[in-house]
């Protein structure tokens, strides 16, 4: 068990969520920490349950329905919702994603149709857009690379494209763990081993020109920032712009590259490996799509609990229950906590 309260393999999530009415409990620890209130006559305490549908509470007070999906992607829907939990768990869990090809035959759905909108009302919550800038207090690796030029059976990418790509160098306080994303450390020169990948920001561009990199640092890293980049000549108007500019004339040096830039180098090549392996490389038209879910699922990886309700379309700002408290039935809404800074999901 993560010490953060989700579930980190297949067993533990069937424990927490083992049936459709588990699920619809957890829907309404979130909904209602303490207790049922009636949307329609404001009516507290205990509602009337049914055991053939657990997404409905029904008033005693004034027996109107409330639905415990309204407002999320499960709203109306006649897939069970342990069904949409499962879907999120992989989407939120597994790095590569999760096809609805895939989806279907694990979870033994009939219908093709019916995987394939669940995953796509799921990754519709990925594709949000990027509203914040990064940077600010982190410096941050700016770089970009290409991508594509292979083609595999004549469905690969068949173009080359510009990936323009920033993410922040974090440095972890003392005593900060870190649980997942270990191999995003940087571990080679021992003094930068408190170094690990913050938020990313991915753009796809057909060009490779000053004005584009130049777009790309203005609507995605905060002014001010300490950004560290190559020697390209491209990057040389940062400064004016207000940033802090930092580069290194690496002269084709793929070592001392690696040192200046090793983290955005590092996420270049995972994504690479993850278009390339599970992909089998994608058309330039949607390589955008898979970038802002590469970036979701990047930016989250310390926040699993945040992903997994924020793609089921649940309170972004809720403190979900941990596993102890969930299983144990003694989970209790941690209210006084609701502004701790820790808790505010940095990672948008
Ligand atoms: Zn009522």
């Amino acid at each position: 068990m993560d010490p953060r309260g989700f579930p980190t393999t297949l067993p533990e999530f069937q424990r927490v969520f083992p049936t459709d009415q588990a699920c619809a409990t957890y829907l309404e620890k979130l909904r209602w920490p303490d207790q049922f209130v009636c949307a329609k006559c404001k009516q507290m305490g205990e509602p009337y349950r049914f055991a053939a549908r657990p997404q409905v509470l029904r008033c005693r007070a004034c027996r109107a329905d409330t639905s415990l999906t309204r407002g999320t992607v499960m709203d109306h829907t006649h897939t069970p919702l342990s069904v949409w939990f499962w879907a999120a768990y992989l989407q939120t869990t597994q790095t590569p994603g999760e096809s609805a090809t895939q989806f279907q035959r694990q979870l033994g759905l009939t219908r093709y149709e019916t995987a394939y909108q669940i995953m796509h009302k799921l990754r519709a919550g990925m594709v949000r857009p990027n509203r914040d800038e990064i940077g600010g207090e982190h410096a941050v690796e700016l770089d970009e690379t290409l991508v594509g030029g292979k083609t595999k059976g004549g469905a690969g990418v068949h173009h080359k494209v510009y990936v323009i790509g920033a993410v922040e160098c974090r440095q972890r306080k003392a005593g900060e763990a870190i649980a997942d994303g270990a191999e995003l450390r940087e571990t080679r020169p021992k003094h930068r081993r408190a170094t690990y990948a913050g938020r990313v920001r991915l753009l796809v561009a057909s060009d490779r020109q000053a004005s584009t990199c130049e777009d790309f640092a203005r609507s995605n890293l905060v002014r001010g920032t300490v950004i560290k980049t190559d020697g390209w000549q491209g990057y040389n108007a940062l400064g004016s712009m207000g940033y802090a500019h930092a580069p290194v004339v690496l002269r084709g040096d793929s070592d001392l590259a690696d040192a200046h830039l090793p983290l955005i180098h590092l996420v270049f090549s995972l994504i690479k490996t993850w278009l390339a392996g599970t992909h089998h490389g994608v058309s330039i038209k949607h390589l955008q799509a898979y970038c802002n879910e590469y970036t979701f699922r990047f930016n989250r990886r310390f926040y699993p609990m945040t992903s997994f309700n924020s793609l089921l379309g649940l309170g972004a700002k809720t403190i979900p229950p941990t596993y102890e408290g969930l299983y144990s039935g003694g989970w209790h809404h941690p209210a006084a906590q609701r502004q701790s800074p820790q808790l505010e999901m940095p990672f948008q």
